[in-house]
C-alpha cells in the first residue's frame, strides 16, 4: 500500500479557529469545546498562533496532520539557500569553533589571529567582534566567534544556513563533555562538515587516543581508523601543529566546492547589531552572496540603511565586501534583529516599503494571534498549578539577548514551569527595567552587562533579584535552578508500622494523648500517622513523643505497649479500635533533565 499522505496545514503567523476546523475537518463545535477544555474561552473568529494551533491538534489527538509556519515574511527570507547560477565563484569558508568551556576556543581562535593586537586597536571601543578573517597559503578563511552554540541555534531557526565547517575543540586531558555532544549535535543538525581539533596535547594528561576513542564512541569515526572524520592534534596555546588544522579546513572547503553568485544583489546575514555614541547603529554582517558596497541600500527585517561606513573585523575601512566577509556597517535606522537576513534594494523607496512590508508581516504573524501559546501554557498551567518563572533579559547586545532567550526556552521543564519573559532589552539594568520586575516574583538576568550602584541599591530594596553573567551555560543553570526551586518538591512517604489505639487519654484541639499496642513494626517520635477507622482513614496525626511506663524512650517496637502524645492539625475524636499506621515522609527538592 502506498503511504498515507499526510495532511499539511500551512499557517502564517495565526489562523482563525473556523479555518483550523475546517482544515482538520472538524466540527467548529468541537474545537471550541476542545479550547474551552484547555481553559481558553474561543470564538468562531478567534485567532490561534502556530504553537496554540498544534497543541490543540496534538490535545485532539488528530494524526496525519502536519502543520508548517508559512513565513509571512517572505520579501527576504526566501533564498536562504540560493540556486547557484554556474557563473559562481569561489568563496572562503565560513568556520565556526565550538566545544566545551575551558577546552580552548578562545585561546585557538587568540593564537589563529593575533587577536591581543586587534583588541589594542579598538582603543577601548567595547566592539562585539563576532566574526574574523585570516589567510592561510593566499586564501581566506572566515570564523564566528559566538556567545554560545544557541546563538547559532538561534540563527538556524531564522531559516538560514550559515556555517560550512565546525571546528570541534576537545581537551585531550578532558575528554567530550556535555557541550562536546551539543556541538556535534549542532553540526549534524546544520549539515556543516565537522573537523575535531584535539586541544592541549603539550599538557602532560593529554591522551589522543583516548579522546579519539571517546569521540568514536559519540559518533565521530576519525580518519585513522577508516572513519570520516578528520581529527588534528594541535595545541592552541604552545600554538603546535594550527598549519595542519588550516590546511584541512581548506581541504574540506575545496571537497565542499563552497560557492557564492557575487553578480546578484548583495545579501547575507545580521550577525550582531548594538548602539554605539556618536555612531548610532553598529551593525555587524556576514554576506553570503553578491558585493556589499558603502552607499547601498539594504533591507533587514523591518528596517533598512543606507551603508554609511563599512570596515573589516580589525575596523580598516573596506569599499566592498564579498561573499564570507564579515563586516561591520553603520546606517541602519534602527537595530535590526539578529539572525535577519539581509537584502540590498535599489533605492531608498525600494528600502522603506520593504522595510514596511516585513514590519507588517512580523506585526500580522505576532499581534493578530488572540491566543498565544504562551497564554495557553499559562491558562493550562492555572489549571493543574504549574508555576511561571517571570524574566527579564538585558544583554550588552541584540545578539546575546537572543541567544539568553531562544536557549531560556530550551530548558525542558516538560510543561511544569511556563517561562515568561517579561521585557528584553539592550545595554545597562535600568530603573525601568526594576520597576517592570517588581512584585511579580521576576528575575533581571544580565548577559556581559553591568549593574549601576543606585540600581543595585534601588533593587536590593525592592527585592528584585539581579543575577548578572558572562558565560551562558551559568545563567542558564541559574535560571534551571530558580525553575527547580519553584517545582513542587516530591513527598516520600515510607510505613514504619502500626498501632492500636487501646486507650485515649486526652483530645484536645490539637493534641491527642493515647495509648495501644504496637502490631507490627515501629514508632518513634517524628513520625506521622494516617488514623485508620474501619479501613477508611480519618485524619493525620505527627508523632511529638514516645513513653513506655509512663518514661519517655525513643522507639516502641512491635509487641510492646506504650503511650503516645499526638499533634493534629484539627479536633480528632480518636477511638478505642482505631488504628495509627505510622510513616515516615521526606521531601526532596525534585531537579529537572
Ligand atoms: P574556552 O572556554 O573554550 O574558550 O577556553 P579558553 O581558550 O579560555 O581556555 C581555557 C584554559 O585552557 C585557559 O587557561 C587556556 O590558557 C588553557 N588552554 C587553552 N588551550 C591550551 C593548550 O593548548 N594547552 C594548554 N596547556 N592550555 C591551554
Amino acid at each position: 500500500m502506498a503511504d498515507k499522505q499526510e495532511k499539511v496545514i500551512q499557517i502564517a503567523g495565526s489562523i482563525t479557529v473556523d479555518e483550523l476546523a475546517n482544515s482538520l475537518g472538524l466540527s467548529v463545535t468541537t474545537l471550541i469545546g476542545q479550547l474551552f477544555k484547555e481553559g481558553i474561552v474561543a470564538t468562531i473568529n478567534q485567532r490561534l498562533d502556530y504553537d496554540t494551533a498544534s497543541i490543540i491538534i496534538d490535545e485532539l489527538g488528530i494524526e496525519g496532520v502536519r502543520l508548517e509556519k508559512k513565513n509571512s515574511a517572505t520579501q527576504i527570507s526566501e533564498g536562504a539557500r540560493r540556486e547557484l547560477s554556474d557563473k559562481a565563484v569561489e568563496r572562503p569558508p565560513v568556520v565556526a569553533v565550538m566545544g566545551h568551556v575551558d577546552h580552548g576556543k578562545t585561546t585557538l581562535l587568540d593564537t589563529l589571529l593575533n587577536k591581543k593586537t586587534v583588541e589594542a586597536e579598538a582603543g577601548g571601543i567595547t566592539q562585539h567582534i563576532s566574526a574574523y578573517q585570516l589567510e592561510h597559503d593566499g586564501r581566506k578563511i572566515t570564523f564566528l566567534d559566538t556567545p554560545g552554540h544557541e546563538a547559532f541555534a538561534a540563527i538556524r531557526q531564522h531559516g538560514a544556513m550559515l556555517t560550512d565547517i565546525v571546528v570541534i575543540v576537545v581537551a585531550a586531558d578532558d575528554g567530550v563533555k556535555p557541550q562536546t555532544i551539543e556541538a556535534i549535535k549542532f553540526a549534524q543538525g546544520a549539515n556543516a562538515k565537522i573537523i575535531v581539533a584535539i586541544n592541549k596535547i603539550d599538557r602532560e594528561g593529554a591522551d589522543i587516543p583516548r579522546t579519539m576513542a571517546d569521540l568514536a564512541q559519540h559518533g565521530l569515526q576519525p580518519e585513522e581508523w577508516g572513519g570520516d572524520i578528520t581529527m588534528v592534534p594541535i595545541s592552541a596555546k604552545m600554538n603546535q601543529n594550527l598549519d595542519k588544522l588550516l590546511d584541512m579546513i581548506l581541504l574540506i572547503a575545496d571537497m565542499e566546492e563552497l560557492k557564492a553568485d557575487v553578480d546578484i544583489p548583495a545579501e547575507g546575514l545580521v550577525i550582531e547589531s548594538h548602539m554605539e555614541t556618536g555612531k548610532g547603529s553598529v551593525v555587524n554582517l556576514l554576506v553570503t552572496g553578491g558585493e556589499l558596497k558603502t552607499g547601498e541600500f539594504i533591507v533587514a527585517g523591518s528596517t533598512y540603511a543606507k551603508v554609511r561606513t563599512m570596515v573589516d573585523f580589525k575596523g580598516r575601512p573596506k569599499g566592498k565586501a564579498t561573499p564570507s566577509t564579515p563586516v561591520t556597517v553603520t546606517g541602519f535606522k534602527e537595530l535590526p534583529n539578529f539572525g535577519d537576513k539581509f537584502v540590498e534594494v535599489a533605492d531608498e523607496k525600494a528600502a522603506r516599503k520593504m522595510a514596511l512590508l516585513n514590519a507588517q508581516g512580523a506585526a500580522d504573524a505576532t499581534a493578530s494571534a488572540n491566543v498565544t501559546s504562551t497564554d495557553l501554557l499559562r491558562m493550562m498551567n492555572t489549571a493543574d498549578n504549574s508555576k511561571v518563572f517571570n524574566v527579564l533579559i538585558k544583554g550588552d547586545v541584540l545578539g546575546s539577548v537572543t541567544s539568553v532567550v531562544d536557549s531560556l526556552k530550551m530548558i525542558d521543564t516538560k510543561g511544569e514551569i511556563t517561562l515568561n519573559i517579561v521585557a528584553t532589552g539592550v545595554g545597562d539594568v535600568t530603573e525601568n527595567d526594576v520597576y517592570m520586575a517588581t512584585g511579580e516574583n521576576t528575575v533581571i538576568y544580565g548577559f556581559n552587562v553591568t549593574v549601576p550602584t543606585n540600581i543595585a541599591k534601588m533593587a536590593a530594596r525592592d527585592n528584585v533579584p539581579i543575577r548578572c553573567y558572562k558565560v551562558i551555560y551559568e545563567l542558564l543553570d541559574d535560571a534551571k535552578h530558580s525553575m527547580e526551586d519553584l517545582l513542587d518538591a516530591e513527598v516520600i512517604e515510607e510505613e514504619t508500622g502500626e498501632m492500636k489505639v487501646e486507650g485515649v487519654f486526652r483530645t484536645e484541639k490539637t493534641s491527642i494523648i493515647a495509648g495501644g499496642e504496637v502490631l507490627r513494626g515501629k514508632v518513634s517520635s517524628g513520625m506521622f500517622a494516617h488514623v485508620m477507622r474501619n479501613k477508611e482513614e480519618i485524619g493525620e496525626v505527627e508523632v511529638v513523643s514516645v513513653q513506655k511506663e509512663k518514661i519517655d524512650v525513643p522507639e516502641l517496637v512491635e509487641k510492646e505497649i506504650g503511650g503516645l502524645a499526638l499533634k493534629t492539625t484539627h479536633k480528632i475524636n480518636l477511638q478505642i479500635g482505631d488504628r495509627l499506621k505510622f510513616f515516615t515522609r521526606t521531601v526532596k527538592k525534585r531537579v529537572l533533565a
